[in-house]
């Protein structure tokens, strides 16, 4: 199957409230541009180098999303472009991504990264932490920033009761924080669904999926 026909096919079982991030991690910009040519805009990469470096090569019209593990040290290098952060998980990256904004003279928006899953290996906030951040008056200072919603990823696992509790606890979080809104906050995105298990991630109620090896093949 070509680059094309997975990606509408993937497209043809999205409902419209759903934005799908084409993840195209270790792929070459001649893989990422088949999926351009089919109309693809909005492209999530893992690490900030190689990000960086397709930015570089690649038509302006598309929207980079960071969707990795960020080191605060390597903010500076996609804050100029960078369109979405996924993966923010501590007040003080936050206060980081803020600072580079501001260089830039722009706003970065944000999704937090909440623990949802049982593996020790992933990052993220858990809820009291999530509060925590969102009503500290260090948070208020950031004016640089926009909080969109939640990220999260499920356990590594072929149980789909234990993935569908692990979103279905995601969008209660997400629930319990949407109506806040400051300048620096406006949810409305649940970033939450990957290649394996993105249908099950849209009926818990996911906003935004994340679809690398069903578009591009295996990695
Ligand atoms: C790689 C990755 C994905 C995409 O995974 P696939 O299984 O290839 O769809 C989604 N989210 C994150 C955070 C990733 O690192």
């Amino acid at each position: 199957m070509s680059i094309q026909s997975n990606l509408n096919t993937i497209k043809a079982t999205l409902p419209e409230h759903v934005t799908l991030v084409a993840v195209s991690k270790t792929k070459p910009v001649s893989d990422l541009m088949q999926a351009y040519e089919a109309g693809q805009r909005i492209f999530g990469e893992n690490k900030i180098q190689e990000m960086t470096e397709k930015w570089e090569q690649m038509p302006k019209d598309i929207q980079w999303h960071m969707i990795g593990h960020v080191q605060s040290n390597k903010v500076k290098f996609m804050a100029p472009y960078v369109n979405l952060i996924h993966g923010v998980d501590s007040l003080k990256l936050l206060q980081e991504i803020n600072k580079q904004a501001l260089k830039n003279n722009r706003t970065i928006d944000c999704l937090l990264q909440i623990y949802i899953a049982e593996e020790e290996s992933k990052f993220g906030l858990d809820e009291n932490e999530l509060n925590e951040l969102l009503t500290s008056s260090e948070f208020k200072d950031l004016k640089n920033i926009r909080i969109l919603g939640l990220m999260g990823m499920a356990t590594f696992t072929e149980d789909q009761n234990q993935i569908k509790k692990e979103f279905t606890h995601l969008k209660s979080i997400f629930d319990s924080i949407k109506e806040l809104k400051t300048e620096n906050c406006q949810l409305n995105t649940i970033s939450m669904g990957m290649s394996g298990d993105y249908k099950l991630a849209i009926e818990c109620g996911s906003t935004m999926v994340r679809i690398g090896s069903n578009i591009f093949g295996g990695r």
